[in-house]
């Protein structure tokens, strides 16, 4: 490090504090990097990497951004998953010895941003901290931009946890290390997520930011989650967070338990195809006016609650909004203007928040009392519990009324904010730098009059203050001696007077004056703010939950849902129930509602049969999601519905992104299938589609059996299954709690008509082959298919003892296609096309490689690959050809 210059050092002492985040180095208007930062940052910003002498043998790696759009640029970086260091001058330049004195004075990362910019309304973002005590695991969340933060803890189970981290979707984790490289090593994120290894806090700390009465209710790994947490935010922070005080510790059997399969699987918030919430349930559920509202209502689809006194208690509020029309719309006008509170709050806590951020948060509590009077005045006693001693912090809207101007600047450094008459001496000022600039359009006049110079005018700039400026073609109008010359451009001369000097100075007085004052006055408002962030939090609280309760009422209503039985029993009884989503995403066409009966005294298992394409796995999501729907507080998609407090809901249903963690298909299902065995309870839900794929006929036969038998003798739990495997219909008679369903079609000479109808009883057949011709498949497949079917199935459908007519009549179903297909079927897929059907015997001969490849193909288990090894294996049989 010998012969660096002393700023350099100095560089290098800071990056020692934050080995892992950039750091933007103030160097006058600059954040400047240096190093490996100044390398990586060039790239990823693509700015330009120069470089400096800092005296060492070579150049510097240097590279810089503008300090007033540095926001952008620490954005970018955030988003891209790192971590920004933000170190300031803190002291004058003029004023210091030596190298100017610099500090960190705040860490940027993605669980901890503030700017606005990078923060979605309607998203929470959230960044989470996991630690192990004993044998107990313990999580903790926080949304530092709206000061919500949560805490929960389990006995140890790793899938538990990931689970639960998956409810917050944080976009940062931090924690005990080795806990962080197991999640690390067992999850799969879809984005990149920083982790960093902490340390709990000290305790001192940590009580003064929550207070011994908050902390007291907690012990053990929930303690250590918080402090963990709050310790990270503090040293990344730098700063008190009055916004975060309250610590919700809650229990995870609180809540309906959802893996994160499930809430994949049944497109809670998101839908499997891409990331977006259009298709989810909570898309067609978010009818909220606010972001608070939005953020809410994803936390209560999230948790589906677990005790019907809640349940119902939420549904009486949803059903006296869905009953008063008029009610409702008057709510969701008063609510529509109402801005991000929570957020809003969080800036002015974290001491980020400008004029027209207290002015928004002004104009949205004056909304407060007249949502109150609504609701007191709507006869409901839900409602007027609801709103009940709501502070409408009218003594803070009115303050800020009192300071504020209507349309404050962004900048609050820049004066324009403080009313007129709010404060004395700004007044006198704002006179004082208001008669300057009289006098100077006075002196204009006067000075044209003299001069007769009409032209002759008063401007300002930055270096030359205030000046007189006229036109090289006037100059000679001019008398001798009145005016010194200051500035010489292109076609015209500036001049200054004593006089004008000595005004200036007074103007330029008051206004720097003015602007100091005004930036006072405007923090001290903030701060009287921050005093009160508790009322406010609350009052933003009851705004939120209030639209949640219109949202769900509005789409209530709209879409003639029913306010379902919520009850602590097992039996569940939908009549004519629908699938929301896909009724809302259809096209016109009507969606066929089907009924739903397991009770524990007849049939709670259904093991339901049907081509595929019929709607079965749309049946059994819509049983789940009616069921999530109920729990959450909303009305379902039914004609009427009872519906249980189910524990936890399981799913297997085939989805895509499966293969994203490198697993088989099959692979996966075996493991859901055991957590399933592990965890499920008699109040549980599980539904599994296509039990048994991806293995041979035979052992996906047999497993889907024994695992039916298995929920049936030792879990009891209501269950759906759909299976291709029509042979398991005999299960009926030794199940008796088991009743076999199917949906029904229609056949007609060569068509099959889904009438996506659940009916009693099972398929004959799956009708597989004739999807695949649906889907265009080439005719030389399927017409072997059929071949191969007909040797195959026979001896199986007489084992499997299906009674009700032959197993397969292909001629039913094809009777021309069939012979159609059968013709061409001797075509080999690697031969020529056409004319190849006599010549078949020995062209195959002819052809060994192919023959070889063939064979290898067919031997292929593609549902035991990885689509890396798929790759592997298209390269290898590549390369031998
Ligand atoms: P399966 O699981 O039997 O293969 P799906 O449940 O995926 O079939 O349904 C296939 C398609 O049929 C769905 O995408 C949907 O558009 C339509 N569908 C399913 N159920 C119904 C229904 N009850 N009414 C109308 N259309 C339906």
């Amino acid at each position: 490090m010998a012969g660096y210059t002393p700023m350099i050092l100095q560089y290098l002492a800071i990056k020692e504090e934050t080995k892992d985040a950039f750091l933007f180095f103030r160097l006058g208007d600059f954040y400047e990097m240096f190093f490996e930062d100044a390398i990586a940052a060039s790239r990823e910003l693509e700015i330009t990497l120069t470089g400096r002498e800092g005296g060492g043998e070579q150049k510097i790696p240097m590279c810089g951004v503008p300090y007033h759009s540095a926001e952008n640029y620490i954005i970018r970086l955030v988003e891209k998953g790192y971590k920004v260091a933000i170190c300031e001058q803190v002291e004058d330049p003029a004023a210091a010895k030596g190298v100017v004195r610099r500090e960190i004075v705040r860490i940027i990362t993605p669980g901890t941003v503030m700017e606005s910019k990078s923060l979605e309304g309607k998203t929470n973002n959230f960044i989470a901290a996991v630690v192990r005590v004993g044998g107990m695991l313990g999580l903790s969340a926080c949304d530092l931009s709206t000061g919500e933060l949560y805490v929960t803890s389990f006995p140890e189970q790793i899938e538990a946890l990931i689970d639960e981290i998956n409810v917050y979707q944080p976009s940062e984790l931090v924690g005990d290390s080795e806990l962080i490289d197991k999640v690390q090593a067992a999850a799969v994120w879809n984005r990149q997520l920083p982790l960093t290894a902490r340390e709990p806090m000290a305790e001192e700390k940590l009580t003064e930011q929550y207070g011994e009465a908050e902390l007291n209710r907690l012990s053990g790994a929930r303690l250590r989650a918080v402090s963990v947490l709050t310790g990270y935010l503090d040293e990344t922070q730098k700063r008190s967070l009055g916004h975060v005080r309250t610590i919700n510790s809650y229990e995870p059997n609180q809540y309906m338990i959802l893996d994160h399969y499930t809430r994949r699987n049944l497109e809670l918030t998101e839908t499997v195809r891409d990331r977006n919430k259009k298709g989810s349930l909570l898309w067609l559920l978010d009818r909220t006016q606010t972001s608070m509202g939005a953020r809410l209502l994803r936390r209560w689809i999230d948790k589906p609650l677990l005790s019907s006194t809640t349940v119902n208690a939420r549904l009486d509020a949803v059903e006296t909004l869905y009953l008063n029309l008029i009610l409702r719309d008057d709510i969701r006008a008063e609510l529509q203007p109402i801005y991000d509170l929570e957020r809003l709050v969080g800036r002015v806590a974290f001491g980020n928040a400008n004029g027209r951020d207290l002015n928004a948060l002004r104009s949205s509590l004056r909304r407060i009392p007249r949502l109150t009077a609504l609701c007191e005045q709507s006869g409901s006693v839900v409602l007027r519990a609801i709103v009940e001693g709501t502070d409408d912090c009218a003594d803070l809207a009115d303050l800020i009324e009192t300071v504020l101007v209507e349309e404050p600047p962004v900048a609050i450094r820049e004066g324009g904010l403080i009313r007129a008459g709010y404060d004395a001496y700004l007044d006198q000022l704002r006179e004082a730098s208001m008669n300057g600039k009289k006098w100077l359009a006075e002196l204009e006049r006067q000075e044209r009059e003299a001069t007769g110079v009409k032209s002759l005018k008063i401007g300002y700039n930055k270096v030359f203050g205030y000046y007189l400026e006229v036109s090289k073609a006037n100059l000679s109008m001019l008398p001798e001696g009145r005016y010194e010359r200051k500035q010489t451009l292109a076609n015209a001369e500036r001049f200054v007077t004593p006089e004008l000097k000595e005004k200036e100075r007074l103007i330029l007085e008051a206004e720097d004056k003015m602007v100091d004052l005004e930036y006072e006055r405007f923090i001290e408002l903030r701060d009287h703010l921050a005093l009160h962030l508790h009322r406010l939090q609350k009052a933003a609280a009851v705004i939120a939950e209030l639209d949640v309760y219109q949202s769900l009422a509005t789409v209530s209503a709209e879409r003639r849902f029913v306010r379902p039985q919520v009850s602590e029993g097992y039996d569940l009884h939908i009549e004519e129930g629908k699938h929301p989503v896909v009724e809302a995403m259809m096209d016109g066409t009507p969606f066929i509602a089907n009924g739903t009966a397991l009770h524990k005294d007849e049939q709670w298992m259904l093991l339901i049969t049907g081509p595929n394409m019929a709607g079965k796995s749309t049946y059994m999501r819509q049983v789940a999601l009616i069921c999530i729907m109920a729990q959450l507080g909303c009305f379902v998609p039914a004609k009427s519905a009872a519906v249980p407090l189910i524990d936890r809901i399981f799913t297997r249903i085939g989805a895509a992104d499966d293969l994203i963690g490198g697993q088989s298909t099959f692979m996966v299902e075996m493991k859901d299938i055991q957590l399933m065995t592990e965890k499920a309870t008699a109040n549980s839900l599980v539904i599994i589609d296509e039990l048994g794929r991806g293995t041979s006929t035979g052992e996906g036969m047999a497993i889907a059996q024994a695992v039916i038998e298995y929920v049936h003798h030792h879990i009891g739990c209501k269950a759906l299954v759909s299976t291709h495997f029509h042979e398991l219909a005999h299960l009926e008679e030794s199940l008796p709690s088991l009743t076999n369903a199917r949906m029904a079609v229609e056949e007609s000479g060569d068509n099959v008509t889904f009438l996506r109808k659940l009916i009693p009883g099972a398929a004959s057949t799956s009708y597989g082959i004739y999807c695949a011709q649906l889907a265009g498949l080439p005719q030389s497949i399927i017409g072997r298919a059929y071949e191969l079917l007909e040797e195959t199935e026979k001896p199986v459908a007489a084992k499997s003892g299906i009674t009700d007519g032959p197993a397969y009549n292909l001629s039913k179903i094809q009777p021309d296609k069939v012979a159609e297909a059968r013709g061409i079927v001797q075509l080999s897929i690697f031969d020529e096309p056409a004319a190849a059907v006599e010549a078949e015997t020995p062209r195959r001969k002819a052809n060994p490689k192919a023959e070889q490849l063939a064979e290898q193909l067919r031997k292929l288990d593609l549902f035991n690959l990885t689509p890396m090894q798929a790759m592997q294996w298209l390269n290898d049989m590549k390369n031998k050809l």
